[in-house]
């Protein structure tokens, strides 16, 4: 693996650097991206911002300078560096994940466990609770000016990855952190605000759908969102995921699954799970993947198919 001082002499020696993160981004993946690509336009760098742009949630216009980001398909010999954050695998790249594959000198910083060398440079570490705390380390051992801005990407990232400091991955490294980013100015009111506090009509829809449609089964539940009832309530993907972990926050409920159809039978799968079930290993087998609590994964069949997918294995893993 490739340690966060290497990661500095690679990127000093480019000029030209290209960065993005993962499809339907959240707020680990924009803080991470911005927070590095703004220290290292601080620094001198031509940077470009990449980004699958499907569903972005509407409140990060307000935080992130979206208008930075560039969506469509880019030729990778345009660039000396290309730089991949909070991906762990190259379909999570979306639109992207070619140009990355077919560039020589690609570097991916994360902090999912990674299945594959996928990258030539990869520094990950699985520990830390967001990558914007990766991020952060590689920042401070590059001696970096942490402007307000830089520090306000970087706590919305352990903020949202931490489900705001209650998730089980909260640990010290967490609070560290976030108190020295406040320290550096990072508005944690404005993230709170955005984050916790104001939703907006599509998002309240999509919480009532949940709440309505919500299937449970013992200690499972699951809810299922077709590209129809999506249209219906005027919602995204993004205005779903904010839900992941409902399901979870049940009394009961060790395995919850959203499903969103993401096209014309094909569903993105949100898992969330107690201590007693590990998310990570169902992903990881059905080709997606993410940490033990929450993960992730693709399926491919009708929602009947998808149905009958979730209570096999809901019966796998019966407890
Ligand atoms: P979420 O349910 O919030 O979309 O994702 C939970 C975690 O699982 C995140 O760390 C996310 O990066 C990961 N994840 C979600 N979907 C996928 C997927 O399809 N493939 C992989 N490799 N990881 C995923
Ligand atoms: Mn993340």
């Amino acid at each position: 693996m490739t340690t966060l001082t290497e990661i500095i002499d690679i990127i000093n020696q480019a000029k030209t650097i290209a960065i993005m993160g993962h499809k339907y981004p959240d707020g680990d993946s924009f803080g991470s991206l911005f927070a590095l690509g703004t220290y290292l336009e601080n620094i001198g760098k031509k940077v470009t911002y990449y980004c699958d742009n499907r569903d972005i949630k509407p409140y990060f216009q307000f935080i992130f300078p979206v208008k930075k980001l560039k969506y469509a398909k880019f030729k990778p010999s345009k660039f000396d560096l290309l730089i991949a954050v909070d991906s762990s695998s190259p379909n999570r790249l979306g639109i992207h994940e070619d140009s990355f594959t077919k560039h020589k000198n690609t570097l991916v910083i994360d902090h999912h466990i990674q299945q594959e060398q996928w990258s030539k440079y990869i520094y990950f570490d699985e520990k830390r609770a967001s990558n914007c705390e990766n991020v952060y380390s590689l920042l401070t051992i590059a001696n970096a000016e942490i402007t307000p801005d830089i520090a306000t990407y970087l706590y919305l990232g352990v903020s949202s990855d931490t489900g705001s400091f209650k998730h089980y991955n909260t640990n010290q490294n967490c609070f560290t952190v976030a108190s020295k980013l406040l320290e550096y100015g990072a508005d944690i009111h404005k993230v709170n605000d955005y984050l916790y506090r104001y939703y907006t009509s599509s998002q309240i829809q999509t919480e009532k759908f949940i709440l309505n449609n919500l299937v449970i089964n013992s200690n499972f539940a699951y809810v299922i969102i077709t590209m129809k009832d999506l249209d219906e309530m005027r919602a995204n993907k993004g205005d779903v995921s904010m839900h992941s972990d409902k399901l979870i926050s049940f009394a009961g409920i060790d395995l919850g699954i959203i499903a969103t159809e993401t096209k014309p039978n094909y569903f993105d799968l949100s898992m969330r799970s107690s201590e007693k079930v590990n998310v990570q290993e169902i992903a990881v087998k059905n080709g997606g993947g993410g940490h033990k609590r929450a993960a992730g994964c693709n399926y491919e069949g009708t929602k009947e198919d998808l149905i009958k997918f979730i209570n096999q294995l809901f019966m796998e893993i019966k407890l």
